[in-house]
């Protein structure tokens, strides 16, 4: 097996490079992009890239090396020696190299990077001797001591911070850059003693000298140490929670790029930036980032220093002809890539270098407006826009925003870095976040910058608000990751994380752990207090991109609603039907008392009174859906679950009793109670969910579909007298044999006839069923000699195919299934294949007993773009999923037909 590939050229000017972009999973994306841009002819400083499967082989192998690993690395070593023609450690003219991490999938700030590796006690005086320059040798290695200890040994990074706060305290200055070159010194024998002080030597006697831990002064030392530490960063915590939240699978590995070090740090000509080839926050076509004068790559992300905007750099005296070197690159990249790119870069002493690039991450309205604007140029094609946005991530854009008649005053301003409006009680640490979260409370995370110890926080949290950092910085770059709103660099804020309180300068306002707060990541704005969301329209890039789905995607897509502003905004989103109506949410709120009424009374005229009371408000209920869906088709599905969901918890009648008892309440309202209680209890079932429900209840208590059907063709019937053109269906929900939609079908068609015949008005309303029991899949081409229609209820066939109770176990036990990889994957939010397996038989047997059969799915995976693709490739007519959810399913539909 290969286990290294070169990059970039050799001594003599040739490309040496081994790799390229599609080779991502064996070089990582940053190794496999490195190998591209030094491909194509753009200045990559030279290196190696060690592979992701290095990497799990020695993890898997308890972290030891594979037989013959190290060798090759050391051939590749030296092969880099030779190119630069400089060798690491070396007395007089030093190579140094930079040893970071590159996973297949972009993981930003998640695992580890080393730099200035090959500094020691002597080759510090040979860097000082070819650079003549003192001060940034010396920075230099005191920058690597400190990392590497940080990084490799996993000391405190206060203990090395500290100590250069107590130096520029005991100097009198204020930055880390007026800081002399025998400062700097001073401070790496300071922190050398750190390092010996704080390492054990039990557990590294690798570099006990002389009796006591040292920092390691040979190159080779230093070198294998430091990629075992960056292979071992691919199971650090932070990282192992980002792959879960990011759904990224954990036998993949990190590559690890050894590359020459170039320096931003070498005076005013250099610099060190990040960029983004258009705007990743809306899409704008203009060149993006940050960058900053005389600095180190990671002072850019960390937000340390405020840095300037991109497009300055070419206005700046000694940067000029690097910033028109960079924006060339950006256009070279983009063409080649045909996708907005992110890049890293460095310019050393006027010479640009890049560092790394690969397409970059985008929020939801970027992705969007991006793909229209390249279809428009011609750089891709239509179907390619389409495929370019991920349906999960507009989610994003129908995230709250502020309500734009909402009174408020504006607290601070900050940047807009992640679309979208958060209100929550202020929480200063992603533990208390968590916290508040399973206190049921929503928060914001007020931070001064995040680090990737901070991401339960910030998946936890609302939104994001930090006082420092740039667009690039972590908050920013995380936030947009995850849709959440994020606004940061609002640099009013003094927070004191240890008091849990920001102050806001120049005022007397202090903002308090769970006071609310308010803010807008489309435009920057905090607000103290809890402003009013409201939901956003579908307008724009979106709209379009939609419109250039609906010409590619087969699947019809519908909406499950139970009430008239859900179907119109169903119908708004898109929506060509609804296609499922759970009428057991109309009997919510006054509506129980009348159907408790009915269930708890044996006397037939006190029923029927009931009944009577709950079709006049079902029928009601029907006008106003078959209204708003006008013209389009509306699924209504009779009464589906067990009773007792409509009664008092015996255990809450339980402890009323014992509090009438407890404060002498009148002894015939305790008796009535007491009985309430016991024919709720006579009532119980073991397993309600199957039990008595869905076209059960229907044959046990005819009465009740009787009059739903009455009401919906009585709506119908208003509805038509009125010249419009109602459409609705009826639906027999858990059905295992045919006899049972049989016998529902039967009692719908005569009520139909009896109600058509009374209002005078043709009626033809279909019937179909739910197919959401093994049995009925099985045995589909009976069952479909009585349906019109099928629609695969993939939650409860899910459950019973299974048998996992699905209000339980996704609480009880799938989290440690997913841990231990029993399940790829949640079956009740994504289908499963053997629950798909069952859908396919039922279409193809339904077909066979009814060729006219229309098939759909109003599960919950209706709205999961990776079943919407299972459910195109089996044949179903069309998807039902929540409102929200449509314009998500009408893109995946399409990019299923791609
Ligand atoms: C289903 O079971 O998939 C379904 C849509 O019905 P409900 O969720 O209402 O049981
Ligand atoms: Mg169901």
């Amino acid at each position: 097996v290969k286990r290294v590939y070169a990059f970039g050229k050799d001594a003599e000017g040739n490309n040496v490079t081994e790799g390229n972009k599609d080779m991502k999973n064996i070089l990582g994306g940053k190794g496999a992009n490195l190998a591209e841009m030094a491909l194509i002819g753009l200045p990559v400083p030279p290196g190696f890239t060690i592979t992701c499967q290095t990497c799990m082989e020695y993890a898997n192998a308890n972290n030891t090396w594979p037989e013959g690993a190290l060798d090759t690395i050391q051939e590749y070593r030296l092969d880099l020696e030779k190119r630069i023609g400089k060798r690491i450690g070396d007395a007089e003219d030093p190579l140094l190299v930079s040893v970071r991490s590159g996973a297949p999938m972009s993981m930003p700030g998640m695992m580890d990077t080393v730099l200035n590796l090959g500094l020691n006690d002597e080759s510090v005086y040979g860097l000082i001797k070819h650079t003549d320059n003192a001060r940034f040798s010396w920075d230099s290695y005191r920058r690597f001591i400190q990392m590497f200890s940080n990084v490799v040994m996993g000391l405190d990074g206060d203990l090395f911070e500290n100590a250069i706060t107590a130096k520029k305290l005991a100097r009198g200055v204020k930055s880390d850059t007026e800081l002399s070159a025998e400062d700097l010194q001073e401070l790496v024998a300071e922190f050398k003693q750190i390092f010996s002080q704080n390492v054990s030597a039990e557990e590294h006697p690798e570099l006990v000298v002389d009796g006591a831990v040292a920092f390691p002064q040979n190159p080779d030392v230093q070198l294998k140490l430091a990629i075992e530490a960056v292979f071992g960063s691919w199971n650090n915590p932070r990282a192992v929670l980002y792959r879960k939240q990011n759904k990224i699978a954990d036998d993949l590995g990190t590559a690890v790029n050894v590359q020459c070090m170039v320096f931003g740090n070498k005076g005013e000509t250099s610099a060190t930036g990040v960029a983004f080839t258009r705007n990743p926050a809306n899409g704008e076509k203009e060149f993006y980032g940050d960058y900053l004068v005389n600095a180190q790559g990671e002072d850019v992300v960390a937000g340390i220093r405020n840095t300037s905007p991109i497009a300055e750099l070419k206005h700046v005296d000694g940067l000029q002809e690097a910033g028109k070197e960079l924006e060339g690159v950006f256009t070279i990249l983009e063409n080649h890539y045909r996708d907005m790119c992110d890049i890293e870069f460095t310019i050393e002493q006027g010479k640009l270098w890049m560092l790394q690039t690969r397409v970059g991450k985008r929020t939801a309205a970027a992705a969007l407006h991006i793909a229209i604007e390249m279809e428009k140029e011609g750089l891709i094609t239509k179907e390619e826009a389409v495929c370019r946005v991920d349906p999960a991530q507009l989610d994003q854009l129908l995230h709250p925003q502020f309500d734009k008649n909402a009174n408020y005053d504006v607290l601070a301003r900050g940047l807009n870095a992640s679309p979208g409006a958060a209100v929550g009680g202020a929480v200063f640490s992603a533990a208390d976040a968590v916290k508040a979260v399973e206190e049921g409370k929503k928060c914001v995370l007020v931070r001064w910058e995040t680090t990737p110890d901070d991401l339960a926080g910030m998946i936890a949290a609302e939104g994001i608000l930090t006082s420092h950092g740039g667009k690039t910085s972590h908050a920013a770059v995380i936030a947009r990751g995850m849709g959440a709103p994020c606004v940061c660099g609002v640099e009013q804020l003094k927070i004191d994380s240890e008091k849990k309180e920001a102050a806001l300068t120049g005022t007397d306002i202090v903002i308090h752990e769970g006071d609310m707060i308010s803010l807008d990541g489309t435009t920057g704005i905090v607000v103290l207090g809890a402003v009013d969301l409201v939901m956003p329209e579908l307008t724009g890039d979106l709209d379009t991109i939609l419109e250039w789905a609906d010409e590619y995607r087969r699947l019809g897509v519908r909406a499950n609603a139970d009430n008239p502003a859900d179907a119109q905004l169903s119908r708004d989103f898109g929506a060509e039907g609804i296609g499922l109506d759970r009428t057991e949410h109309m009997f919510l709120g006054e509506r129980k008392q009348i159907i408790q009424t009915f269930i708890l009374n044996e006397d037939e005229e006190v029923r029927k009174e009931a009944v009577e009371q709950l079709f006049e408000a079902q029928t009601g209920d029907f006008y106003g859906m078959f209204k708003a869906m006008d013209g389009l088709p509306v699924i209504v599905r009779l009464l589906d679950p067990p009773l007792h969901e409509f009664l008092e918890s015996p255990r809450a009648l339980d402890v009323e009793i014992a509090r009438m008892e407890a404060t002498g309440a009148d002894a015939k309202e305790i008796a009535a109670k007491r009985e309430l209680m016991d024919k709720i209890d006579s009532m119980a079932e073991q397993n309600p969910m199957l039990g008595l429900r869905g076209c059960r209840l229907g044959i046990v208590y005819p009465i009740l579909p009787e009059m739903q059907v009455r009401a919906i063709a009585t709506a119908a019937a208003k509805l038509k007298k009125e010249g419009l053109d109602p459409k609705p269906e009826i639906m027999i929900p858990l059905v295992s044999t045919v006899k049972e939609l049989d016998k529902m079908r039967g009692v719908a068609e005569r009520v139909i006839a009896e109600v058509a015949e009374e209002q005078g008005v043709e009626l033809e309303l279909p019937i179909g069923t739910m197919i959401e029991l093994p049995r009925a899949a099985v045995t589909a081409d009976e069952i479909a000699t009585k349906a019109d229609f099928f629609s695969f209820g993939t939650n409860d066939l899910t459950q019973t195919t299974f048998g996992f109770s699905r209000d339980d176990v996704e609480a009880e036990f799938i989290p440690q299934y997913l841990a231990e990889k029993l399940l790829p994957y949640n079956p009740f939010a994504t289908v499963d294949p053997g629950v798909a397996k069952l859908v396919k038989m039922g279409v193809e047997l339904g077909h066979e007993g009814n060729p006219d059969l229309v098939c759909g799915v109003c599960g919950e995976h209706g709205g999961d773009p990776d079943s919407v693709k299972t459910f195109h490739k089996i044949g179903l007519d069309y998807v039902s999923c929540s409102p929200y959810r449509v314009p998500l399913a009408r893109l995946a539909a399409a990019q299923a037909a791609i």
